[in-house]
């Protein structure tokens, strides 16, 4: 683990959290679909976004960080902008697999 992390990344709720929320989300990153290693908040705390499930959506790191310090009202206005601006050099290529998509329950949620 990161030592570095804040220290609500070590706590017991957030592990119980973040896994939860990969197996919801399949593991895979809700804008590319590649393996997401990360959970994050779509309304970030500093801007009153509640460590709840309904706030929380797995993401790939490299997808995420193309957010940076934008606040967003939404899941969908997130990943609107994520796939508007980030790297294409950063977009994985897929191996052959399974594809199971976005998940549709999470967009146009707000
Ligand atoms: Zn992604």
């Amino acid at each position: 683990m990161n030592t570095d992390a804040p220290a609500f990344c070590k706590a017991p709720k957030w592990h119980g959290l973040r896994g939860f929320v990969l197996e919801r989300d399949w593991r895979q990153c809700q804008d590319c679909e590649a393996e997401a290693n990360q959970v994050d908040r779509v309304i970030p705390h500093h801007a009153g976004g509640a460590d709840a499930v309904s706030n929380l959506v797995a993401w790939r790191r490299a997808c995420n960080r193309t957010a940076g310090e934008n606040i967003f009202a939404s899941f969908e206005a997130k990943r609107t902008w994520i796939l508007a601006h980030r790297d294409p050099a950063s977009v994985p290529v897929f191996p052959p697999r399974p594809r199971r998509g976005i998940r549709k329950d999470r967009l146009g949620r707000s």
